[in-house]
């Protein structure tokens, strides 16, 4: 059964630009763009800006660098300078490149209000108002309210191309059979003695294997990641603080485009982390002590949507470290793609993609301009996990710093287009977006004045 249902809402926010989502992506767009002199409202559905470091507990940056050159520069370097001023003495000496996942908040809190970003968490984008190729509104429901935004400019910063999706855009999802990524539920834990770890955690899968303490043989664990309390000051600091975030267990064959789906998955999840519980206490070193406080209130997704651009970055690019006229920054982490059903030959091409598509120091591959403007629509882009690439490049550019770099272009973009007086993403001047992203430190090499 269908039926019709209409309703007259507010417009609520009448800004320049429109940013939906405030994970890595979001937040680099929607600064950038203010800082840059535009009037800009964020909708963000969780209670915290931060994204899956927050709502899905992911606990450690990638990399931010090549190891000669700092790639997530302006935006990302800023985040990590302010994490290493801000998150205390324990987190530089123990675990730098964990993230202290209070403290990122507070700063992104801080952040967004310095630089004048209208925001409003707890609502969600439901839809987009689309004429002529062109979105009209962005219509959200919040707690009380349903309520329109209206912009010049929008940015699909959702992780899942949410705000492209409503607009019509052309999306692509998985593999050649539709399967994606498998998801992970992380979980913040306590009671572990860090001075008598020793990786890697998956060392005695095989035991424990054989031990039947897994309902699944899953042999693909990232594992527990040594967190800091923020609090602790040198008067604590010879106080262990014992916390761990996990990256462990797959939960295979969720669609992270179905709320039923994704219920499903996260049950499992809980389910599972228990039998990681076991393998941890019982089969590994400095554990055995250790207790769950909390699992993520969101199932980790890896992979969703990939918004078709005007270019789709692929695994070609990657090889060739391509350069474009048009980038807007470069990047390099390897192709992670984590299989997405739980059987050997999975794993083995995981192995396989992750061991032989990596680079070398000083290397990288560029990001053209062109993968954040949306086909199809004339007033859209998008930036983070969701930008137009084939899987194997969306399994290397989707990680944080990656997110920083395409969100801080695509928060420029708007700046660039609104100050010319123009909605068309696809004609904007990307020289001068180039120029102004090196104005503000981004790491631009082949950007020639
Ligand atoms: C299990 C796991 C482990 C990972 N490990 C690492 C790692 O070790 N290091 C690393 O750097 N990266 C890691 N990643 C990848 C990385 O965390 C994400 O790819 C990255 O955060 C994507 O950034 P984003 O801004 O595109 O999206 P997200 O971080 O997902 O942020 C999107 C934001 O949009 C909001 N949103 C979504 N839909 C709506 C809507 N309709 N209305 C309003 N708001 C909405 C969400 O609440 C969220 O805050 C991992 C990911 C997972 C799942």
């Amino acid at each position: 059964m269908r039926i019709a249902y209409s309703k007259e809402i507010d417009v609520k926010y009448d800004v320049d630009v429109f940013v939906a989502g405030g994970g890595p992506a979001g937040m680099a767009a929607a600064v950038t763009c203010a800082r840059a002199g535009r009037s800009v409202f964020l909708a963000e559905s969780y209670s915290a800006f931060g994204g899956a470091a927050v709502t899905m507990l992911v606990p450690a940056f990638m990399s931010f660098g090549d190891g000669v050159h700092f790639l997530a520069d302006g935006f990302g370097r800023e985040i990590r300078d302010r994490i290493a001023r801000e998150a205390g003495e324990r987190w530089r000496k123990y675990c730098p490149d964990s993230i202290p996942a209070e403290v990122l908040k507070r700063i992104y809190d801080d952040m967004a209000t310095d630089a004048g970003v209208r925001f409003q968490f707890h609502t969600n984008l439901t839809d987009a108002v689309v004429e002529d190729g062109k979105i009209r509104y962005a219509v959200c429901a919040a707690k009380g309210q349903v309520f329109a935004v209206k912009a010049k400019l929008y940015i699909d910063c959702t992780g899942d191309g949410e705000l492209s999706m409503m607009a019509g855009a052309e999306c692509a999802y998985g593999d050649e059979n539709g399967r994606t990524m498998a998801a992970t539920l992380c979980g913040l834990w306590s009671g572990i003695d860090w001075s008598r770890v020793q990786g890697p955690d998956r060392r005695r899968l095989d035991d424990a294997f054989a031990d039947n303490v897994f309902t699944n043989i899953d042999r693909h664990l990232p594992g527990m990641w040594r967190l800091c309390a923020e609090t602790a000051d040198e008067n604590g600091a010879h106080r262990p603080d014992g916390i761990g975030g996990s990256n462990a267990g797959h939960v295979y064959g969720i669609d992270a485009r179905d709320a039923a789906s994704l219920t499903e998955g996260i049950i499992r999840g809980r389910k599972q982390l228990m039998e990681y519980r076991k393998y941890y206490r019982e089969y590994l070193t400095g554990f055995e002590t250790m207790e769950l406080v909390a699992t993520a209130p969101h199932l980790g997704i890896r992979e969703s949507r990939r918004v078709m651009g005007d270019y789709c970055l692929n695994l070609e690019d990657f090889q060739n470290r391509a350069v474009f006229e048009d980038e807007i920054g470069r990047y390099n982490y390897p192709v992670d793609i984590h299989s997405p059903t739980n059987d050997s030959a999975g794993y083995n091409k995981f192995m396989k993609e992750y061991t032989s598509y990596v680079m070398g120091r000083g290397e990288s591959y560029g990001i053209p301009y062109r993968c954040l403007t949306v086909r199809g629509l004339t007033n859209l882009l998008t930036a983070g996990r969701c930008i137009s690439t084939d899987r194997s490049l969306q399994a290397s550019v989707r990680v944080m710093p990656g997110c920083y770099i395409t969100g801080q272009a695509a928060g420029m973009a708007a700046a660039v287009l609104c100050d010319g007086h123009s909605d068309d993403v696809h004609g904007a001047d990307v020289h001068e977006i180039q120029k102004r992203l090196v104005g503000i430190g981004a790491y631009l090499p082949n950007y020639r004045e």
